[in-house]
Formats: structure tokens, C-alpha cells, sequence
């Protein structure tokens, strides 16, 4: 089967499972050969961004979280908007072009805390794109604002909404969610927002976590069906599909699942990683996982399939909240270097992944040679 994946062809679920049981370097051999088939060879990108989790408040309570609060709690928080503003100016300083923007369900929040938040940051940071609000909090918002979905979607981006980050992937099977979070999301809620969100032109991105103790059959699944929603999407929503793939490894630290559920290895991230570009065959990014893995890992996961190094997130709260790989940011310079060291060329790009810079890789290296704080300006200055 890895003969028919090399020519392109698309592989059955079957063929798809089977992937697990072969050699990883095999396997891995094949996935590069299509990324570099798929996406430009000699180049690897990444956004400048900033994560801003504005409230950690949050009822649905997963098991796998180490990030969400109850409001009773002393160090809950739900951020204003001057606060909010305050972290996307040092976006700006940066260089950045994005937010990912998500948070806990907060049952105090109504919708004007969310249209004004977003009128908020259009008026007064007019360069920065908002993705934000996953699926789990737009279905809070459809649950209690009495408003359709469709409605609901329109008043968010009536209100600013550029996008709808696809987090709260995992697993798409009901049976590993229910679980890992009796309250999480159910797949078919997930899949139906998504596709809303795509039938109005919102970036998406799929995900998927592995180390549940979810069978090779279960991922196999999951990978389907963001195939087949990747199918719909291109011909009914005019290619409005998913932006790109981001997997990474289940982080149990604080959390109730510590101890509970198997985790993955980065052997497994690899391989994971790897028989999903073969069987995404209608996604062109894919992304490596520094925040569960390590610069070390990911930029491994350049030759299993990758060709994205995520973003430089300048905060992220709620992997790193249950362990991750020791990272909650990466400044410009270390993905430049990861990129140049790995044989590539390093792109900025925006969020639908289109190239809107090339660093000055020279700069990005040497000034922090010199100075350290300088290395964070590259994408500004470059
Ligand atoms: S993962 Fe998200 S939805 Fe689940 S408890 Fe944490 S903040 Fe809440």
C-alpha cells in the first residue's frame, strides 16, 4: 500500500490502519516524499502570532485539562479588553499579524462581552487578524444566546471574526471524548460548526491529540473523517476547507488523566504524523508540534511529513499548563534556526498559509549572537 500512497492514489481505512504496522522509516519515506510533492521542497513556514486564553473559567471541566479554573477559584481570571489590547500590542512590536484567541466556557460571559471584544480589537488594532472561539465555546454560545448557529456566526463576524481555530479536535470518536471529558464536544457538534464556519469563509484548521489509549482504528477514523469534511469543503464551499493539520501528544501533568492515559512516545508522534500526510491527501500543510514535542522533535517531524512549524504563540497557556514539551513560546530566531538547520528555507506566512515574508535569516542568527532581545524583533525588522 505504500507503493499506491507514493503514487498518489488514495488509501481505504484499511490500507490507512495497516500503515501502523510497518517499519516507521518506510512509512516516514513515503510521507516526505508527498510533502515535498505538495507544498514547495525547499521552504518551511511559520506565522508570528500570539495565543490569548481571555478567560481560564471554564464548566466543561475535561479530564485532560490543567489549564481551566472554577470561578470560585483564587487565580481564575477573565481578561478585559485593555488587558487584552496590552498582549496584542507586543504582538505588533513583533511583527505579528494574528491572534488565536480562545478560552475556557465561561458561563458569566454573555455575547456582548464577545462582539465588543472583537469590535474592540478591530477598532484599535486594524492589522491583526482574530481567530478565535472554538467549536466547544461557539456551542456554548448557540446553547445560551438563543440564536441559530448560522445567526450566531454572522453576528461574530459581523462583529470582526476572521476565523474559527479547530481546537477541541482530539479524537473525533465519541467513545475516547467520553472518556477523556464526559462534557467535551461531541464529534458531530464539532464537525457541524466546523462546516457552518466553512460555509462562510472562516479559516479552520483540523487537529487531532493522540495518547488517549485510542486504538490505531479510532485514529484511523478521525483521519477520515477530516478527509471527508476536507472533500465537502473543497467543492461546496469553493475550497473554503481546512488551512492545514496540527497533531500533537496528550499532556497529563496536573490533570486528572496523569497516570490514567498512555500518553505517546516521540516515536509515536512521528509515525502519527507521518500516515497522516499519507492519508490527508487532500491537505497540503501540515505542522510540526514544538509545544508537546520540543524544537528537537519537531524539527524532526520536517522529514515525517511537516512542512510548518506552527507559530511563535509568545503565549500559550493551556498545553504547556499539563506538561508539554518545556516550550510556551518560540521567538522568530529559533524557528529560523530550526528551519535553516534542517535544510530549509524559513517563510513567514499568514494564517491561510500564504507567504507574506521572507526573514532575513543572516540577521535573524547573528543578532542574537549579540543580543538576545533583538532576536524577537527580526520578524519586525526583517
Ligand atoms: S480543554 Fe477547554 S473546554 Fe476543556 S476544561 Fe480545558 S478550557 Fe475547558
Amino acid at each position: 500500500m505504500l507503493d499506491k500512497a507514493a503514487r498518489g492514489e488514495r488509501l481505504n481505512a484499511a490500507e490507512i490502519e495497516a500503515l501502523y504496522g510497518l517499519p516507521l522509516p518506510e512509512v516516514a519515506g513515503v510521507a516526505n516524499a508527498l510533502r515535498l510533492d505538495r507544498r514547495d521542497p525547499d521552504t518551511v513556514t511559520f506565522l508570528i502570532d500570539r495565543n490569548i486564553n481571555y478567560t481560564n473559567v471554564c464548566n466543561v471541566g475535561c479530564n485532560f485539562c490543567a489549564f481551566y479554573r472554577t470561578k470560585r477559584q483564587k487565580d481564575s481570571y477573565t481578561l478585559d479588553y485593555q488587558e487584552i489590547s496590552a498582549k496584542i500590542v507586543e504582538l505588533e512590536e513583533v511583527g505579528g499579524t494574528r491572534i488565536l484567541m480562545q478560552g475556557g466556557v465561561n458561563p458569566e460571559l454573555g455575547l456582548d462581552y464577545y462582539t465588543g471584544l472583537l469590535r474592540h480589537i478591530k477598532a484599535n488594532h486594524p492589522t491583526i487578524r482574530i481567530d478565535a472561539f472554538s467549536p466547544e465555546e461557539v456551542l456554548f454560545m448557540e446553547k445560551n444566546f438563543g440564536l441559530s448557529l448560522d445567526a450566531l456566526l454572522d453576528t461574530l463576524i459581523e462583529a470582526g471574526l476572521d476565523g474559527l481555530p479547530g481546537a477541541g479536535g482530539e479524537i473525533l470518536e465519541d467513545d475516547v471524548r467520553a472518556r477523556a471529558a464526559p462534557a467535551r464536544i461531541r464529534s458531530e457538534d464539532w464537525f457541524r460548526i466546523i462546516d457552518a464556519a466553512q460555509s462562510k469563509g472562516l479559516y479552520t484548521i483540523a487537529t487531532m491529540v493522540i495518547g488517549f489509549g485510542e486504538t490505531f482504528a479510532q485514529r484511523t477514523s478521525h483521519l477520515l473523517k477530516l478527509r471527508e469534511q476536507q472533500d465537502k469543503a473543497n467543492h461546496d464551499y469553493d475550497g473554503n476547507g481546512f488551512s492545514g493539520f496540527a497533531m500533537w501528544t496528550l499532556q497529563t501533568e496536573h490533570t486528572r488523566l496523569h497516570g490514567k492515559a498512555p500518553g505517546a512516545t516521540a516515536h509515536e508522534y512521528l509515525q502519527q504524523l507521518a500516515v497522516a500526510r499519507i492519508a490527508l491527501d487532500n491537505f497540503a500543510n501540515i505542522q510540526a508540534s514544538w509545544p508537546a514535542q520540543g524544537f528537537k522533535v519537531a524539527q524532526a517531524a520536517l522529514y515525517y511529513g511537516a512542512n510548518d512549524l506552527g507559530s511563535t504563540m509568545l503565549e500559550e497557556n493551556v498545553v504547556s499548563a499539563a506538561g508539554g514539551g518545556g516550550r510556551h513560546k518560540a521567538t522568530v530566531r529559533e524557528l529560523v534556526r530550526i528551519a535553516v538547520d534542517a535544510g530549509f528555507t524559513p517563510a513567514i506566512r499568514n494564517s491561510r498559509f500564504e507567504i507574506i515574508e521572507w526573514p532575513d535569516v543572516q540577521a535573524a542568527l547573528g543578532r542574537h549572537e549579540s543580543n538576545p532581545e533583538e532576536a524577537r524583533a527580526v520578524g519586525a525588522a526583517g
